[in-house]
């Protein structure tokens, strides 16, 4: 089975020393690519780097709407530059954030970032990885001034209603899935998926956020995360089902709604995403997997991309 991550932060500071061995497992249990998103002018040199070192990594540059207000008045030109030195690159993580942590942004300024990225995704001919919170509304006004995107724009974690689906999709868009679909109730989320396009859906793991929900026993856990319990967290490398009898013993009654809140995520629990989102839709794992595979494949196939300098 192959697998794309079409939307994580491996360059994040909680897990960025850990990457390497977060790769090396996820590439193992078969995920072949993840896009790594910067977020603010500080990380764009770390995704630049991992992407050196990693085949596996695509580099996504951006500014992301919680960042707004650290850009450096030099921001957008050194943005261009990023994507001058680093042909591979794609756009991203922007967007427009109205939930509680983006309310503490000015929203014009949001705006004003978004628009400025989100037209340059579109003359790079890149595609470009979108965030929205509670902010459907502008983000579809937004994307029908600048758009339609022929290379393509990611909602990513998709939790937007169905009934914004076909407007979304008509410009460009494709439609991400991470383990947050899974704060969503099942009905809604159902109906959701079902008016997604099949060549516009994906999978991700929002990788170290967006832990999925599912049993202890079938997650992967990071190493020394200081979230865990100590019995959890002691442990060399978790990988679900292959512990001891008494790990299995352990984990055996309990689920990830029993650990804290910033509990990280491990970039191979895309499988979880994998196996909820099919079963939503009424699909076997591997025809999912196969599909959304096929579609981030076609979506990360621009010009410089390492997709086809791969080939
Ligand atoms: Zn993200």
């Amino acid at each position: 089975m192959k697998l794309f991550d079409a939307h994580c932060h491996l360059q994040d500071p909680r897990i960025f020393h850990k990457a390497p061995q977060l790769i090396a497992t996820t590439v193992n249990s078969g995920v072949l690519h993840f896009a790594v998103n910067g977020v603010s002018e500080e990380d764009w040199n770390l995704v630049k780097d991992m992407s050196e070192r990693h085949p596996s990594v695509i580099p996504c540059f951006g500014v992301h709407p919680w960042f707004v207000q650290e850009r450096t008045p030099n921001w957008f030109s050194t943005l261009k530059e990023f994507f001058e030195t680093t042909p591979a690159a794609a756009v991203g993580e922007i967007g427009l954030d109205k939930g509680s942590k983006g309310r503490e942004i000015d929203f014009m300024d949001q705006v004003g970032v978004f628009r400025q990225q989100l037209e340059l995704a579109k003359e790079l001919k890149r595609p470009a990885s979108i965030h929205c919170v509670r902010a459907f509304g502008d983000l579809l006004e937004i994307m029908k001034s600048v758009g339609p995107f022929p290379d393509g724009v990611i909602i990513h974690s998709y939790l937007g209603s169905a009934e914004m689906v076909p407007e979304l999709s008509k410009l460009g868009a494709y439609f991400s899935f991470s383990g947050f679909l899974m704060s969503m109730k099942a009905q809604k989320a159902k109906k959701m998926l079902k008016v997604v396009p099949s060549e516009r859906i994906l999978l991700e793991t929002d990788a170290p956020d967006a832990l999925p929900k599912a049993e202890l026993n079938s997650l992967f856990l990071v190493d020394g995360d200081p979230s865990l319990p100590q019995e959890l967290s002691a442990k060399e490398e978790h990988s679900p089902n292959v512990g001891s009898a008494s790990d299995n013993q352990f984990h055996a009654s309990k689920d990830s709604s029993t650990l804290p809140r910033e509990t990280l995520n491990h970039p191979a629990n895309i499988h979880n995403v994998l196996d909820y989102v099919a079963s939503l839709l009424d699909m076997t794992k591997e025809e999912l997997a196969e599909l959304s595979y096929r579609n981030a494949i076609r979506l990360f196939s621009y010009e410089g991309s390492k997709i086809l300098t791969e080939k």
